[in-house]
């Protein structure tokens, strides 16, 4: 399987390599550069295959010859060890779960397939990876889990002091292991910056096999393309169509729905729905990308004002606009609609909505309101209300019980590197931790 870089001014690469590199060297991002097909039969047989046995068919069309039938299996075990429900809230409404995994958010998808990829095509070759991520909180506890215990890996997280939530911060730097914590002297960009910086290092590249676990590797994007399948797959009534409504930041869960159209799903539509950060949508009704600094909001993993993927959904569509607005309806919603519907849907079904997961049933129920032919709407449930108890209680007055594997953090010694905010002692760290 080739993929090459949306910019196209790089050479095509195997999936090795494009997973190993995060980014193309010219800046672009990774994608197949012929799109796979599923075999006619596929969506015959959907309604028979559970969630693993979608993603070893969906996922070999992208891993092509470059990982064998029994390794995909056994990275698809390994990775997935968790369910995925899709629940019914009403005739029309249903919210698909894709927060069971072990840090309650739907980038356990990405960051346990990833992970277990680069494991592989490390294994193969010999040499041990050293895995670098900045993060503001959420990114790095994803990708530290994944990797948790990976042999031939080790993860150097780097996080800015004072400026993580506790449980955040636990969820950091109590693994021990292969996981390492660097509590840096400095703001979340200083982080970025020193990741960066040592990703195009000379002296590091020379000596250590370094890459980033940045949310724009394809091999985070493959897997998001399974659960839209393992959706419909659920569905009581599947002859009547489905929309899916995506709250959005980055938009590579979104993108993730693309792919799933154009490789064979049914989907009518995808309803982008996003926070007061709402470039995308405007893009939609303008045409014009226009980025802006994030805005602060209640759903904060989508505060996002330059989304990364928006490179990768105008590949897909060739710069088309107007193919483009056909396959996305947009929509934004404020925080105060946000609590509203929370406060709501616990009212009337029960049911207790994170803030993210919140915005996504608010754009499926204004898509609803203007389109009014016979749909249903599956709504991505991105995060686990637990995560996010102080808005829950604010919206609802209830506070949701926190999982055991949540609340087991929270008891486990803090163990992390105190670090200057300098670039020659993360280099000299790198270097003398390599074993
Ligand atoms: C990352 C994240 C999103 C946004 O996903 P994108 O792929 O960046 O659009 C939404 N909700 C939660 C809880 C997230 O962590």
């Amino acid at each position: 399987m080739k993929y090459r870089s949306t910019l196209r001014r790089s050479p095509e690469v195997s999936l090795r390599e494009a997973v190993l590199r995060g980014s193309a060297p010219d800046g672009g991002l990774y994608m197949p550069v012929e799109m796979p097909r599923l075999p006619a039969d596929f969506q015959g047989r959907l309604a028979k295959l559970s969630f693993q046995e979608i993603a070893r068919e969906v996922g070999a069309l992208f891993t092509g010859d470059e990982v064998p039938p029994q390794i995909l299996r056994k990275i698809v075990a390994e990775a997935f060890n968790f369910p995925v429900p899709l629940v019914t809230l009403s005739e029309r409404l249903h919210i698909l779960e894709l927060f069971h995994g072990p840090t309650l958010a739907f980038k356990d998808f990405g960051a346990r397939f990833m992970a277990r990829l680069m494991e592989y095509f490390v294994q193969e070759s010999g040499n041990q990876l050293t895995v670098i991520v900045a993060t503001s909180g959420d990114t790095g506890s994803a990708v530290a889990q994944a990797f948790l215990g990976l042999p031939g890996i080790r993860v150097v997280i780097l996080y800015p002091a004072g400026r993580v939530s506790v449980a955040q911060e636990k969820q950091l730097t109590t693994l021990g292991q292969n996981i390492t914590a660097l509590e840096l002297a400095g703001s979340f960009d200083d982080c970025q910056r020193l990741a960066k910086q040592s990703l195009v290092d000379p002296e590091l590249a020379a000596r250590l096999t370094l890459t980033s676990a940045n949310s724009i590797n394809i091999g985070r994007l493959i897997p998001q393309i399974f659960y839209y399948f393992h959706a419909v797959s659920q569905l009581r009534l599947p002859e009547i169509p489905a929309v899916f409504a995506v709250p959005s930041g980055n938009f590579g869960n979104l993108t993730g729905g693309l792919l799933a159209k154009r490789i064979g799903l049914r989907v009518p539509q995808f309803i982008a729905t996003t926070n007061a950060n709402d470039v995308f949508p405007e893009f939609l009704r303008s045409g014009n990308m226009i980025p802006r600094a994030s805005r602060h909001t209640i759903s904060n993993a989508m505060d996002v004002g330059n989304p990364s993927n928006f490179a990768r959904i105008v590949d897909l569509y060739d710069n088309d606009l107007q193919a483009i607005r056909h396959d996305i309806w947009g929509c934004s919603f404020s925080d105060e609609e946000t609590l509203r519907v929370m406060h709501d849907v616990e009212l009337r079904h029960q049911y207790v909505l994170d803030p993210h997961t919140a915005v996504g049933v608010l754009g499926w129920q204004s898509y609803a309101k203007q389109n009014p032919a016979a749909t249903q709407g599956i709504v991505l449930a991105t995060a686990h209300p637990a995560k996010f108890a102080e808005t829950v209680a604010r919206a609802t007055g209830l506070r949701p019980e926190m999982p055991e594997r949540l609340a087991a953090f929270l008891g486990r010694p803090k163990k992390s590197i105190p670090f200057p905010n300098r670039f020659a002692q993360l280099q000299e760290f790198l270097l003398s931790t390599n074993s």
